[in-house]
C-alpha cells in the first residue's frame, strides 16, 4: 500500500526530479513487465488513469510532509526519553539491521492497514485505495492524502526513533517503493514455492477483490508472517486471481471530490449492509 516512499532518499534531491523522473523510471519498469508477463488483457490507459497521475504528484509532496512529521516526532520522542542520538540499533551490522526494519515494517504496516480496515473512520480514507475496478502498477499511488500521512508515520516514526543506519533505511525504502508498484501490476506472479513467504501480486490482488470471501484479508506489504500469524491470509489454490475489485460502496471520481469524501456528512458509521460486510469485526478474539 505505502506508495513511492524512495523519497527518503532523495530528500536532497529537487522534488521535481522525483516526481517527473521517478515517474517515468517507474512507468517504464511496470509497464514493460505488464505488457510482456499480463495477467489479464486490458487498455494501459484504463478509467481513471489521470486521476492516479494526480495522485502520483501530491503523494511526492505528501510523503515529504510525512517525513518531517516523523522525524519532529523522532527528535521530541528522543528528547522526551534522553535517548542516544545514535540510536538504538546503529551499531549492529547493517545486514541485521535491514532484516529487523523489514520484520518491524511489516508489523507495523499490518497493525495500521487492519486497523484501516477494522475503524470506520480509517475505512472512510481507507477505501479510496480501493475503488479502483481494476490493477495495474498505478492503483498503488491512489492513496488518500490522510492515510498516507498516518501509514507513513505509523511506520516511519518508530523506526526513526531506533535509528537505523543510512543504508539499511535507503534498502528498505527502494524496496518498499517497487514492491507496491509491483503488488499492484496486472501481472501474474506469485514466487511459486516462495508464495507463502513473500507477498506477490497474486497475494495483493486478493486484498482489493470485491467478493465478500476475501474481505479483510492480505495486508502485508512485503512478507506474508504476520498475515498467517493473526490468520488473515488468502489465497485459494488453483484460483486465479479475482476478476473482481473494487468496493460496493460509491465513490466519487475526481482527486478533489474523492479527497473532500471522507469528510462529507453521509459518511457517519456503517449503516449499509454492503458497508457492514467490508467491516466485519476482524481483531483477534485473543
Ligand atoms: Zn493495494
Ligand atoms: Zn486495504
Amino acid at each position: 500500500l505505502f506508495p513511492c516512499h524512495t523519497h527518503i532518499d532523495f530528500m536532497s534531491a529537487p522534488l521535481s526530479l522525483e516526481i517527473f523522473a521517478g515517474f517515468a523510471m517507474f512507468a517504464l519498469i511496470f509497464v514493460t513487465l505488464e505488457r510482456c508477463f499480463p495477467l489479464r488483457l486490458q487498455r494501459m490507459l484504463r478509467p481513471g488513469w489521470y486521476v492516479d497521475v494526480t495522485y502520483y504528484v501530491t503523494g511526492c509532496f505528501i510523503g515529504r510532509l510525512s517525513d518531517s512529521i516523523s522525524l519532529s516526532a523522532m527528535l521530541l520522542v528522543r528528547w522526551a526519553l534522553g535517548l542516544n542520538a545514535n540510536g538504538l540499533v546503529s551499531h549492529q551490522p547493517e545486514w541485521l539491521q535491514f532484516i529487523e526494519l523489514v520484520l518491524l515494517a511489516d508489523f507495523l504496516s499490518y497493525c495500521y492497514h487492519r486497523a484501516a480496515h477494522r475503524y470506520h473512520w480509517l475505512w472512510q480514507f481507507h477505501k479510496i485505495h480501493h475503488s479502483s475496478t481494476q490493477m495495474d502498477w498505478l492503483v498503488n499511488v491512489r492513496v488518500h492524502p490522510l492515510d498516507k500521512i498516518m501509514g507513513d508515520c505509523s511506520l516511519f516514526i518508530p523506526v526513526f526513533i531506533l535509528g537505523f543506519s543510512d543504508a539499511p533505511l535507503l534498502a528498505y525504502s527502494i524496496m518498499l517503493g517497487f514492491q507496491g508498484f509491483l503488488n499492484h501490476s496486472n501481472i501474474k506472479l506469485d514466487y511459486g514455492p516462495l508464495r507463502w513467504v513473500i507477498a506477490s501480486p497474486t497475494f495483493h490482488h486478493w486484498h482489493h477483490c470485491a467478493e465478500p470471501e476475501a474481505y479483510n484479508k492480505n495486508f502485508a506489504p512485503h512478507l506474508i508472517i504476520f498475515d498467517l500469524l493473526f490468520r488473515t491470509a488468502h489465497m485459494p489454490r488453483g484460483k486465479t486471481p479475482p476478476d473482481r475489485y473494487g468496493i460496493d460502496e460509491p465513490i466519487p471520481d475526481g482527486f478533489l471530490r474523492q479527497t473532500m469524501a471522507p469528510f462529507r456528512k453521509r459518511n457517519q458509521p456503517a449503516t449499509t449492509p454492503k458497508n457492514q460486510k467490508r467491516q466485519p469485526a476482524i481483531l483477534p478474539s485473543k
